[in-house]
């Protein structure tokens, strides 16, 4: 069995984790033994393995205090799986239409998606004007699935320091990604450094805030191993802005898929009730979109 090293984080906002202010929500429900590369892959069917978590009184930031170390993340990462099929065609349409309206007035030319997957959304800006299209993506498999036309500035990696130039992209996208990372304000800080001045940057993670998580409570998709730091509409452009950004936009995201998807991915009971349901309204594979607990930043340099 893997051997797995932990550090402790500290809050984003606050100088230190004291604990009367970063109080435990939730405690810990794993052993090391059962992690492995398919707990890390998006879109699985959730495990709800999660760290212990605590809440930032003054923020509302929810973060993980002790994770596993960079070398024992980026193992977990690199084997992990793209796991998107199906569902790539409405998350394309919906992680478009936000920025769609902007993109008319701006530079088109360069443009970088980090955590690309499969390289979906490079697709997606090639299709509607970028010239060139970068992309960084961990998962070794990944660069193999991506369409022909997007695979030569595919690396295979983490974004980080120097890979890219400075003052270089038009347009930076990162999508579910940002509450992945150890440290997101860093990562910020780079995209800053790379978007060229007048350019922009358009991130998606899920929002603490929203009535999912509210509602489902630990249960929640996003209470999950997966995620270190976790934000909500009021803390996300704080911290764009540390890194130099300014916000152009916070918006819900709203998700389209089937009644098929919701049934699979929500965490609700009698999962073959509702499949039966559905299928005797004929509305199984007909889409229902909905603000799915995501949210949205544009961002300025
Ligand atoms: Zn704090």
């Amino acid at each position: 069995m893997a051997k797995y090293n932990y550090i402790t984080k500290e809050c984003l906002f606050c100088n230190g984790t004291d604990a009367a202010t970063h109080p435990v929500l939730y405690k810990k429900n794993f052993r090391d033994e059962d992690l492995n590369a398919e707990v890390f892959s998006a879109r699985r069917t959730t495990e709800h393995f999660h760290y212990e978590m605590v809440k930032c009184q003054k923020t509302g930031l929810i973060f993980s205090r002790q994770i596993l170390d960079d070398e024992s993340l980026n193992q977990l990462y690199k084997a992990s799986l793209v796991t998107f099929g199906e569902q790539t065609e409405f998350i394309k349409r919906d992680y478009w239409n936000p920025i769609s309206k902007y993109v008319k007035s701006w530079t088109t030319k360069k443009a970088l998606d980090i955590g690309c997957s499969n390289g979906f959304f490079l697709e997606v800006l090639k299709d509607n004007g970028y010239d060139e299209v970068y992309g960084c993506e961990p998962s070794t498999e990944a660069k193999e699935i991506a369409r022909k036309d997007i695979q030569s500035n595919f690396h295979t990696g983490f974004y980080g320091p120097g890979l890219y130039p400075a003052n270089y992209f038009d347009l930076i996208t990162c999508f579910q990604t940002l509450d992945h990372l150890s440290d997101p304000l860093g990562m910020l800080k780079n995209m800053y450094e790379n978007t060229k001045p007048g350019g922009h940057a358009y991130l998606i993670m899920h929002n603490t805030k929203a009535l999912q998580a509210k509602v489902f409570g630990e249960k929640s998709p996003i209470i999950d191993v997966e995620h270190i730091y976790l934000f909500n509409k009021e803390n996300l452009p704080e911290l764009c802005k540390k890194a130099g950004y300014k916000v152009v936009s916070v918006f819900d995201l709203k998700n389209g898929y089937p009644y098929s998807y919701w049934v699979r991915m929500a965490p609700l009971p009698f999962k073959g009730f509702w499949r039966g349901l559905f299928k005797g309204l004929g509305m199984y594979n007909k889409t229902l979109s909905i603000s799915a607990g995501n949210m949205g930043i544009i961002l300025e340099k």
